[in-house]
């Protein structure tokens, strides 16, 4: 029936090649390929986007300001759509109210239960949320913690008033608050802060407030340094101006708050309990121990919310987050932990016929959790959504009703169809999914020599429970372990401890003007080699200097701001988004000007642009497996895992004393065949005499692991352990081993 298909006509978003493609409906899709071969350009930039974009069109302008915005992907029709869900792995960010309860609404149900059940009772389920006045802590509003005045901070008592003893920004030598103080003649100009009476300094900070019990006297209308500063920064309702936002975070800290300690509820809803337990006792508490006071509610007046709460809690547990508790801030989740929370979200939705959205749900996850995962996707399609999932971990493959690949390559070499059917078709397919999916498993290299040990001595962080272990220097190690149980913590302590080199999966640059060149410092590089060639000036081939565009600024593209309607980005009419002026682009070089040498994707500058300065860099953005990437694409388009393979490239041209490198799963968005690639980069690091430690749950990088260190045996308090650290043929029966013998 067609109007079960998702039909796609002569899709060309990013790098997709006329493509054509039906997807039925109702299924759990996995899309495949290799990195950068299109998966997220289909899925995201184009199935995704169009759905939004038609979304969105229902609603008048107004509204439709307010919603998120989608770009119209490039194709000539796509037909069969309905809303769509994306349920990626950006984090759920830093809003201070949201916690791992009120993102799963378990909160919620919470809250309905202490509302009918408390003692004493306190009445409507309001009475209970940190978010509604009628239950919030008034001291901080709900948040838990309040900000501070980091006084310390404001003053350097090793100099006197007038070297600018107070730091704080607007409070200067010659400045109008500064001839105040000094004239007030109470205290020493000519002596550094340090060399007053701590009363002087008190009366500084305070004045007035504190000023009468001292022996120093100073005008009832003065106001003390932090007084003002408090008025000012702290206490005012006006909007605050991003400086003023950076003076405050850089004088202030964050203390738990002194009232709720914490809590976030006023004294009513703190001292409420059910089944003897307040509501602040239950949210700090792990899921599994929740679950069973939720249990016992199963013959109450509430006994429907409870069970739904039990659903969402199990499902929790379910895919891994048990470890969990529901007063957990969302801000201090990892990627993949916000992915499977949103997932339990919608697990409790009971609408039907949605595109649900899923980029590589396993991330984070210990392959003895990955089978749960795959459980709530399956959920998900049988209440009659359609799951498309892009994925590398072939357990998920095998589930799936449905395998596209893409590709065969990356950038120009892929964006067409290589295989659609079963995974079993997958398996006999001669795509590169297929090849490496039957490729024999890579035999164990002999295990390197440590050059030395860093030792972890007692860490404490999180739920590491006293942790002592030695590191290998000069050498790959693998810290291993269930989500949740300790390896994060472990590194933070590594880099605490001994100061290693974090390479993350943050975006590398929010600014659209950095590069991969820009980035690596290439485009410094090619910049002096056309000055040379042509004689011109250097900033002629800068985008950003007197080379760019005047009409767009050097970015190719132009922002129109519609009263009520989305800002429009449209290519620039004047250089039609070759972001140079006329004159820049009149240079050449061996018949390209500088706009044609970013168009060129990273392999093929390094087959065309000779110089040794600017080849030598290149070449390392190849050996991270980023040829297909075009020099001039901008690195805010970058996925997660992209991100950590450019800085990986960076640091491999940078560093030259022995370091400690740290990487968070280098495999993220890695194709099983590009994951070989990655080890030897891995080992390249170590060639030169670096010490690598990464974390991962990607079998093939434990196989060729030097050493592991293997944390445990659960998650939280359930873990925090070191369970094995040695070989990895020595690995006994601990998740991670079973999980290597299978
Ligand atoms: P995958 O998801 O398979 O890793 P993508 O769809 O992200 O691959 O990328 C396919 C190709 O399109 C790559 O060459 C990538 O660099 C390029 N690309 C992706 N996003 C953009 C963008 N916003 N602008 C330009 N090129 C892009
Ligand atoms: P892993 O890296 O093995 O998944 P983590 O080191 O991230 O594990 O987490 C170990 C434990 O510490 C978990 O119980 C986790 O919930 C807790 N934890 C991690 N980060 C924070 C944080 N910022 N605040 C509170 N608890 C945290
Ligand atoms: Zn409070
Ligand atoms: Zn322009």
């Amino acid at each position: 029936m067609s109007d079960r298909t998702i039909r796609i006509r002569q899709a060309v978003t990013n790098n997709l090649d006329h493509l054509d493609l039906d997807i039925r409906r109702g299924l759990l899709v996995v899309i495949a390929g290799v990195s950068g071969s299109g998966k997220s350009s289909l899925v995201f930039d184009t199935i995704a986007a169009e759905a939004g974009a038609e979304l969105n069109e229902t609603y008048p302008p107004f509204t439709r300001n307010r919603l998120p915005k989608w770009t119209r992907p490039e194709a000539g029709s796509i037909e069969g759509l309905s809303p769509v869900i994306v349920i990626g792995q950006r984090r759920l960010g830093g809003n201070a109210r949201s916690t791992v309860g009120t993102v799963t609404d378990t909160w919620t149900y919470l809250r309905l239960i202490f509302s009918r059940l408390s003692k004493p009772h306190v009445g409507e389920s309001s009475a209970f949320s940190f978010n509604d006045p009628s239950g919030m802590c008034p001291t901080c509003s709900g948040i838990g913690e309040v900000v501070a005045p980091d006084v310390e901070k404001f003053l350097d008592l090793g100099r006197r008033l007038d070297e600018g003893a107070i730091v704080l920004p607007g409070f200067g030598e010659g400045r109008y608050w500064y001839r105040k103080y000094a004239e007030l003649g109470v205290f020493a100009v000519d002596a550094p802060l340090g060399d007053w009476p701590r009363e002087h300094v008190d009366a500084l900070l305070y004045g007035g407030r504190w000023a009468e019990s001292l022996a120093v006297e100073v005008p009832k209308d003065y106001e003390g340094v932090a007084d003002r500063f408090e008025r000012i920064y702290l206490r005012t309702s006006e909007t605050v101006s991003e400086r003023k936002l950076k003076t405050v975070a850089e004088f202030t800290r964050s203390t738990m708050c002194p009232d709720c300690h914490g809590e976030r509820l006023n004294a009513a809803a703190r001292s409420a309990t059910v089944d003897g337990r307040t509501v602040g006792e239950l949210a700090r508490i792990e899921i599994p121990e929740l679950r069973d006071v939720v249990a016992r509610l199963g013959r109450t007046e509430v006994a429907s919310v409870a069970a739904a709460l039990l659903e969402r809690l199990d499902a929790m547990d379910g895919i891994g987050l048990g470890y969990l508790h529901l007063a957990r801030a969302t801000s201090s989740l990892s990627g993949g932990e916000s992915q499977r929370i949103k997932a339990v979200k919608h697990l409790g939705s009971s609408l039907i016929e949605m595109l649900y959205v899923f980029d590589e749900p396993t991330v984070g996850l210990h392959p003895h959790d990955v089978a749960a995962m795959v459980e709530v996707l399956c959920r998900l399609r049988d209440r009659g959504n359609t799951v498309l999932v892009v994925e590398h971990d072939p357990a998920v493959m095998a589930c799936a009703d449905e395998i596209i690949e893409i590709g065969p390559g990356p950038g120009r070499d892929g964006g067409r169809l290589v295989f659609q059917g079963s995974f079993r078709g997958l398996l006999d397919s001669d795509g590169p999914t297929g090849r490496a999916l039957r490729a024999p498993a890579p035999t164990t290299p002999t295990p390197r020599s440590p050059t030395g040990w860093a030792t972890i001595v007692n860490a404490r962080t999180n739920n590491l429970d006293g942790v002592t272990v030695d590191i290998p220097r000069g050498v790959l190690t693998v810290l291993t372990g269930v989500a949740g149980s300790g390896k994060s913590s472990l590194a933070a302590e590594l880099s605490a401890q001994h100061g290693a080199i974090t390479i993350g999966q943050k975006p590398v640059s929010a600014n659209r003007r950095s590069t991969p060149i820009t980035y690596t410092g290439i485009a410094q590089a090619l910049r002096r080699h056309f000055s040379r060639i042509t004689g011109a000036a250097v900033g002629l081939f800068s985008a950003n200097s007197d080379g760019g565009c005047p009409v767009c600024k050097g970015l190719g593209i132009v922002y129109t701001d519609l009263a009520f309607m989305d800002v429009q980005e449209t290519t620039c009419p004047t250089c039609q988004g070759a972001r140079f002026t006329a004159e820049a682009l009149a240079h050449t070089v061996d018949g390209l000007s500088i706009a044609d040498v970013e168009h060129l994707t990273v392999s093929e500058a390094i087959d065309r642009l000779a110089e040794p300065a600017i080849r030598s860099r290149l070449v390392h953005l190849d050996r991270v497996g980023l040829g297909y990437l075009a020099l001039g694409q901008p690195l805010n388009t970058l996925s997660g895992g992209e991100a950590q393979r450019v800085k990986i490239a960076k640091e491999l041209r940078d560093a030259i004393e022995p370091s400690i490198y740290l990487l968070d799963e280098p495999t993220t968005g890695l194709h099983l065949s590009d994951t070989a690639r990655l080890i030897s980069v891995l080992y390249d690091l170590i060639d030169h005499g670096h010490t690598v430690v990464v974390i991962e749950h990607n079998l093939e990088v434990i196989r060729v692991a030097d050493w592991l260190i293997d944390l445990g045996p659960g998650p939280g308090r359930h873990g925090g352990r070191v369970l094995y650290t040695g070989l990895v043929d020595g690995i006994g029966d601990t998740s991670t081993g079973r999980a290597l013998r299978e």
